[in-house]
């Protein structure tokens, strides 16, 4: 009895785990989603892009060319101080970025110079040769969390949001906000990229 539990505990577990993977199929070129939260000090950023708007493909790298866009990628989504302009007298400094991806490994999204060896980097390849075979036709999003801790936070009142600078494709951030002054949803575009309250 003992055991069987077990076993539905797993299986729970595992189609909890496969839910998110499928959840990212349906996405739209061009519109990425954003949640905000600020509390406090700190003020975290959640985000889902499409993988298609950071480097134009969006299946597991395979040649050098697609490895080397998916790096450059990465580099530009850990600037987060370019990413996102906050006030200079909220005193803001970001303290942590994230970044994952169904197709693409820790190898190439890690931050620039905290990356692992060039045999790690093989083995990695290989696994994502294979598993293209099977996502080929697929989408797929990228997982981006920045957070941010201000020296005065009361002086936080608007974060313009520099993504549409970095990658020209992106024409839309749908946007889930949780600030002292403003709760609810917000959408920004090239044109209207600041978000206050
Ligand atoms: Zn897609």
């Amino acid at each position: 009895m003992k055991h069987r539990k077990a076993c539905v505990k797993v299986f729970v577990c595992a189609v909890l785990l496969a839910a998110p993977a499928y959840a990212h199929k349906a996405h739209e070129h061009g519109a990425a989603h954003m949640n905000l939260s600020v509390e406090g000090e700190k003020a975290e950023i959640e985000m889902e892009i499409p993988f298609a708007d950071l480097t134009a493909f969006e299946h597991a790298p395979e040649t050098e060319a697609e490895k080397k866009a998916v790096l450059n990628a990465a580099a530009i989504l850990h600037d987060a101080a370019k990413l996102f302009v906050f006030p200079a007298e909220a005193g803001c400094r970001p303290t942590k970025v994230s970044l994952e991806s169904d197709i693409a490994g820790e190898e190439l999204l890690a931050a620039p110079g905290t990356r692992g060896g060039a045999a790690k980097h093989g083995e990695e390849g290989k696994k994502e040769r294979h598993d293209d075979h099977e996502k080929a036709e697929k989408h797929a999003d990228l997982d981006a969390e920045w957070t941010f801790v201000c020296r005065n936070p009361e002086k936080l009142r608007r974060i313009e949001v520099a993504l549409f600078k970095h990658f020209p494709s992106l024409q839309e951030i749908d946007v889930q906000m949780t600030t002292p002054g403003r709760q609810g949803a917000a959408e920004l575009t090239p044109q209207s990229a600041v978000l206050q309250w």
